[in-house]
């Protein structure tokens, strides 16, 4: 069989810009309704280079949108007892609708209790065991960022998701595993991969759907790709360019699969969305804030 075409890119871009789109007239409905325009608190912990560059990007795009933005900078010696109580101050706040605690943190740090201590209403990035509980026994909540990228990405692509078969490569908590969770709400078949699993390519040879998150540059080739599947690359990897600087390189061979029927590039693609994503929760949260207040 020759080649059928070319794979149709998905633009993550475009569609991000659309979501912020919507983002940025909800939050014009809700301060016109005389409600606090939504806040969202980003603390960052330490001077880590690549969280510097995340938060950076996270607080232009709440400006673009008309989300307030706090951000909070922190030491990297800071103790934990001095975070937990930046954190009761934000879950009080009304002000404040999401908070977000840049990861990594320092050694020192016990992310779990940190993470664990944000009140579920406003944790943004849904990473709270209420929200993990939520989204695996969908009954709501806030849903990971980048997991819910994906699955607006995949809704561009594909009517209905019932019965399809998805593979996931990948498991962990803030992506991998919350992927697999929104797959299972929407009926299709997921088996989730992982770095001790065995005969991988024959089983991403079954799928409809590959969704790689795994970190592993350039990992799914071509013939791990069944023809007409549609392939989402949340992996990002800096690598070193030999002339200096470096590129981003995802975890799809993206010139070996045009037999697929769609996919998304590295960039340009979930990181995006994964922004835009964040937006639209600190409003969910913000709405859902408001409704209580007046419920
Ligand atoms: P992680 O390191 O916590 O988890 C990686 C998972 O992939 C693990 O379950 C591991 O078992 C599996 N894995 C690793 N190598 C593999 C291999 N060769 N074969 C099969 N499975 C393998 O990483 P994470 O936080 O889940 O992030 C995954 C990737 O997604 C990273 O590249 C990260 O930078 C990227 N990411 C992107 C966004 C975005 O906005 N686009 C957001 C979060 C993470």
């Amino acid at each position: 069989m020759g080649i059928i075409g070319v794979a149709h890119i998905i633009d993550g871009s475009a569609l991000a810009r659309k979501l912020d789109d919507e983002t940025t007239a909800g939050i014009a409905g809700l301060t016109k309704s005389g409600y606090y325009p939504p806040g969202l608190a980003v603390v960052l912990v330490g001077s880590d280079p690549a969280s510097e560059v995340y938060v950076a990007h996270k607080i232009r795009a709440c400006r673009r949108v008309g989300i307030e933005s706090y951000e909070h900078r922190m030491p990297e010696g800071t103790s934990q007892d001095a975070l937990l109580t930046l954190i009761a101050r934000l879950n009080a706040d009304p002000t404040v609708h999401g908070i977000l605690v840049q990861v990594p943190l320092p050694r020192h740090i016990d992310a779990g209790v940190l993470l664990g201590s944000i009140d579920p209403a406003k944790d943004v990035d849904g990473f709270h065991p209420v929200n993990v509980g939520r989204l695996s026994t969908g009954t709501g909540g806030l849903v990971p960022c980048t997991p819910l990228g994906v699955l607006k990405l995949l809704d561009t692509v594909i009517d209905n998701l019932t019965g399809l078969n998805a593979v996931v490569i990948g498991k962990s908590n803030i992506v991998g595993k919350p992927i697999a969770m929104l797959l299972l709400e929407r009926e299709a078949t997921v088996t989730v991969t992982h770095i001790e699993t065995r005969g991988l390519p024959e089983i991403a040879r079954q799928a409809d759907i590959i969704i790689a998150a795994a970190g592993s540059p350039r990992l799914v080739r071509g013939f791990w790709v069944k023809e007409g599947a549609v392939l989402i690359d949340v992996g990002i990897t800096r690598v070193a360019r030999s002339n200096g600087g470096e590129r981003l390189v995802g975890d799809i061979a993206f010139d070996e699969v045009e037999h697929a029927k769609a996919v998304t590039p590295v960039p340009g693609g979930v990181g995006p969305m994964t922004i835009a994503c964040l937006l639209s929760n600190t409003l969910k949260a913000a709405r859902n804030a408001r409704n209580h207040k007046n419920g």
